[in-house]
C-alpha cells in the first residue's frame, strides 16, 4: 500500500528537519516531471517551515516544466557549476529526490558524496543504495516519488482539528490534510507525467491523492494543458516523422522501437522534453508489449524503455544498456555507433528470449521478481 510509511522513518525525517539551517534539495540527470514536481513541492514545503533551502539539478528540464520553477530556485549544474558548488559546502542537509544511487547525479555525484550534510533519500525506485544516505524512504508501490512526499507530507501535519458544534454539522470522512496550492500543484504534475496521464502505476491511493489535491484546488485542467499540451508544432510534426519512418516492429519480439538521430534533431530543431513520450508510442501497437526510443547524443546513445507486461526493462536495462529504472519503465545508455542501434536491440532481446517458455515476452530471467 503506497500511503503507508514507517513512523520512525517519519520521526527521523521530522527530527532532521528540526536541527536544518541550509537544506540543498538535488534531483536526478535529464530532470522529468516527478524529479521538478518533486523538488519544486519539498522546495516550497521547507520554505513554509522557514528553512533555507536551494535545488540544484545535473542538467536542464523540459521547457514545458519551467512553470513550476516561477520563483526561480532552481539552479542547474552545467550552467552554473561554481554558485552550486558554493551551496553544497553550506548545506547541512541535502534531500535526494527521484532516484536510487547517487551515479544518477551525473557531475554531482562525487560533490554530494564528499559533503558532511546530513544526507536523506526519498524515492520509489527499485534498490536503493542505503549506504550512501544517512535515512532512506524507500517504497517502489507508489506512483512517483511526488506521490510519496504527499503521503510523508501528511504524515508530518497535525491533522486539523474537528469542532463539532452540533450534531447537524456534515463530517468529512476523507483523509483530513492541508497543502498550500505552490506543494499541490508540483506534487499533481510529477505523479500526472509519471504515471504517463494516469495510464500506468496508478493504484487507489494514486487516485485518493489526485482528489485531495483538486479538493486542495489544483486546476487539473490547467496542469493537463501545461503538462501534455504546451508542445511547438516542431515537435508535433517530429512525432509524425518518427511514427512514420524511424519506428520499426519486431513482431517476433511483441517489440516496437524508435530511432530518434541528430540528423532529425537538427532537422526538427529538436528542444529539452520534444521528445517526451515517444518512448510510449509503439506500445500503442496491438501485440506490443515492449517498447524502446533510442535518441543520439554527443557521445553516447540515450536508451528509454518501457514495458506493459511482466518483462522487467529494469534488468533489460542492466544488461543491455548499462542502467536500471522501474520494472516497467527503465532507461540506460549504450556507446555504440547509431547505425548499429537496431542490430544491437534485436540481439539482446533474442539473448533474452533464448529458451522462452511463452510467447508474450514472459522469458523467466526478466521476470520481474
Ligand atoms: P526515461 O526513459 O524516462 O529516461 O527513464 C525511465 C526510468 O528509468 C526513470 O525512472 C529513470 O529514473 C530511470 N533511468 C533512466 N535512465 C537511467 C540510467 O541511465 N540509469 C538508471 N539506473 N536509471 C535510469
Ligand atoms: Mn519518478
Amino acid at each position: 500500500m503506497g500511503r503507508y510509511i514507517k513512523k520512525i522513518e517519519v520521526e527521523k525525517f521530522q527530527d532532521i528537519l528540526d536541527r536544518t539551517h541550509n537544506a540543498l534539495i538535488i534531483s536526478h540527470l535529464n530532470p522529468d516531471g516527478d524529479a521538478v514536481g518533486s523538488s519544486m513541492a519539498m522546495y516550497n514545503y521547507l520554505d513554509g517551515l522557514g528553512i533555507n533551502c536551494s535545488v540544484v539539478l545535473p542538467s536542464s528540464y523540459p521547457d514545458y516544466l519551467g512553470f513550476l520553477d516561477n520563483k526561480n530556485p532552481i539552479k542547474i549544474f552545467t550552467k552554473d557549476s561554481k554558485a552550486i558548488l558554493d551551496i553544497i559546502n553550506s548545506a547541512d542537509l541535502v534531500i535526494a529526490l527521484d532516484f536510487n544511487q547517487l551515479k544518477r547525479v551525473d557531475e554531482l555525484e562525487t560533490h554530494i558524496a564528499n559533503s558532511s550534510a546530513t544526507k536523506v533519500l526519498i524515492d520509489h525506485h527499485p534498490f536503493p543504495v542505503r549506504e550512501s544516505f544517512d535515512l532512506v524512504i524507500s517504497n517502489t508501490e507508489v506512483s512517483s516519488t511526488c506521490e510519496l512526499l504527499f503521503w510523508l507530507f501528511n504524515l508530518m501535519q497535525e491533522p486539523e482539528k474537528e469542532v463539532v458544534e452540533s450534531s447537524n454539522v456534515l463530517l468529512d470522512c476523507g483523509v483530513r490534510f492541508n497543502l498550500s496550492l505552490d506543494i499541490a500543484e508540483p506534487l499533481y504534475v510529477g505523479m500526472m507525467t509519471d504515471t504517463n496521464n494516469f495510464a500506468n502505476s496508478v493504484s487507489s491511493d494514486t487516485l485518493l491523492m489526485a482528489s485531495r489535491l483538486i479538493d486542495l484546488g489544483v486546476d487539473k485542467e490547467k496542469l493537463q494543458n501545461l503538462v501534455f499540451g504546451g508542445f511547438s508544432e516542431n515537435r508535433m510534426r517530429l512525432m509524425g516523422h518518427m511514427l512514420l519512418n524511424r519506428m520499426v516492429v519486431l513482431e517476433k519480439y511483441n517489440a516496437g522501437f524508435i530511432l530518434f538521430s541528430k540528423e532529425d534533431q537538427e532537422r526538427f530543431n529538436y528542444n529539452v522534453g520534444d521528445s517526451e513520450g515517444f518512448v510510449n508510442l509503439p506500445l500503442n501497437i496491438q501485440g506490443v508489449f515492449l517498447s524502446a526510443l533510442f535518441t543520439e547524443k554527443e557521445g553516447e546513445i540515450r536508451v528509454s524503455l518501457r514495458s506493459t507486461n511482466d518483462f522487467s526493462v529494469n534488468k533489460f536495462s542492466k544488461l543491455h544498456f548499462n542502467g536500471g529504472g522501474h520494472e516497467r519503465a527503465a532507461g540506460g545508455r549504450l556507446n555504440i555507433k547509431f547505425d548499429e542501434v537496431a542490430d544491437y536491440f534485436e540481439k539482446a532481446l533474442e539473448q533474452s528470449y533464448q529458451n522462452c517458455i511463452c510467447d508474450n515476452l514472459c522469458k523467466d530471467n526478466l521476470k520481474s521478481e
